[in-house]
């Protein structure tokens, strides 16, 4: 791999392969699979991404949260079907426009859904059904379920694509329990569903730690992010997976900073000994918070800690470099294989996916196939 000359973001390729090759491993030969590239596919960039996982990986599905990325996903060529998992009403002409998916979560969307179709002439396009099973997030709710059925066999411009929920804490072990509840009541919703309407859809159900810890939920198709992006969200999954981004950068400049002065806004640094500090071009605006600052976050230098020194500024931040052999121009690891973009999250009490959505626009992206 090439040194940096300025801040990137490193995407690995062949990992994002692996990766989907090892969830694929996971599933039924006839169960399908939903790449979920919302939020610039985690950061990553998705057009990229989704070019990338629909002619070297092979997917059934994407998925985006808002129709202005299933449009930017159809203008870079993506021909694959799209779930748009959150779309608002206004949309809807633009998402039939781009032969996007809406899911159908509350009685206002399927109806203005079924007026904007009907209104177009359109028989039989595709919906998907969000059904509320203890998230209390979007999707109808068990009592919903007749009014839904009645909507529905009263119009022939939609059909039921597939229906589908979402599991709250699919991650965490200390509430199986909970989890286990939530897949009951969508089989429960789901079954009475079909019997009125008179035709199957495609259950789904599962997210990567769904995928990993409720194999029996995997019904006819599952929904992944995280995992394809490098992250297991549990230890012992995190060793069948490789983060795929690495935010790198390097040093601007070096100061020594004497004693009693200070480094950064509002003096957030006091030395209290000759200390040396290392300038990143690498600030919140790049997505370093500054809850990151003050000693909590931490980069990699010449394969040693070099913990943030005072305030994280919006270009810029400054590192404690008195113990570490480096000079101007070196590259500095922000995050990647080891730290994992999880373990930095994990200084400021975050998790990995609010870290890797949040690396801004600005900074550049370079791919490694
Ligand atoms: C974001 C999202 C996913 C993906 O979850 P991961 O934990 O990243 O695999 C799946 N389903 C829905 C409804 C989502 O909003």
């Amino acid at each position: 791999m090439s040194k940096v000359c300025e801040t990137v973001l490193e995407i690995d390729l062949r990992a994002l392969k692996r990766n989907a090759t090892y969830l694929k491993s996971k599933l039924q030969p006839d169960t399908k699979f939903l790449a979920v590239v919302k939020a610039f596919s985690y950061g990553n960039d998705s057009e990229f991404i989704a070019s990338y996982l629909e002619k070297e990986v092979g997917v059934d599905y994407f998925a985006v949260a808002y129709t202005s990325e299933g449009v930017a996903l159809r203008k870079a060529g993506i021909k694959s079907p799209i779930l748009v998992l959150h779309p608002q009403s206004i949309n809807f002409d633009e998402l039939i426009a781009f032969k996007l998916e809406p899911s159908i979560y509350s009685s206002f969307v399927l109806n203005a859904f079924i007026a904007e179709a009907e209104k177009k002439g359109l028989n039989k396009y595709p919906i998907h059904l969000k059904f509320n099973t203890g998230l209390n997030r979007l999707g109808f709710s068990k009592s919903e379920i007749s009014y839904v059925v009645g909507r529905l066999n009263a119009s022939s411009s939609v059909y039921v694509h597939s229906i589908f929920s979402h599991l709250a804490a699919s991650e965490d072990m200390n509430e199986i329990e909970f989890s286990k509840k939530q897949i009951n009541c969508f089989v429960e919703m789901a079954q009475n569903l079909e019997s009125k309407i008179g035709y199957n859809s495609l259950w789904h159900m599962c997210n990567t730690s769904g995928i990993l810890n409720y194999p029996e939920a995997h019904f006819n198709m599952v929904r992944s992010g995280i995992g394809l992006y490098g992250f297991g969200n549990d230890p012992k999954f995190n060793s069948f997976f490789t983060p795929i981004g690495s935010l790198k950068t390097i040093i601007s400049q070096i100061h020594e900073v004497l004693p009693g002065e200070s480094l950064g806004y509002n003096r957030g640094f006091i030395a209290h000994k000759k200390t040396r500090s290392a300038t990143l071009p690498l600030g919140h605006a790049d997505g370093i918070g500054r809850q990151y600052g003050n000693g909590k976050g931490y980069v990699i230098i010449n394969h040693k800690k070099a913990r943030i020194l005072g305030n994280v500024c919006m270009d810029m931040l400054m590192v404690d470099v008195t113990d570490i052999t480096c000079k101007e121009g070196d590259e500095v690891l922000v995050f990647g294989l080891d730290p994992t973009a999880e373990d930095l999250a994990a200084t400021t009490g975050t998790i990995s996916y609010e870290l890797i959505t949040g690396i801004s626009q600005r900074v550049k992206r370079v791919f490694i196939t």
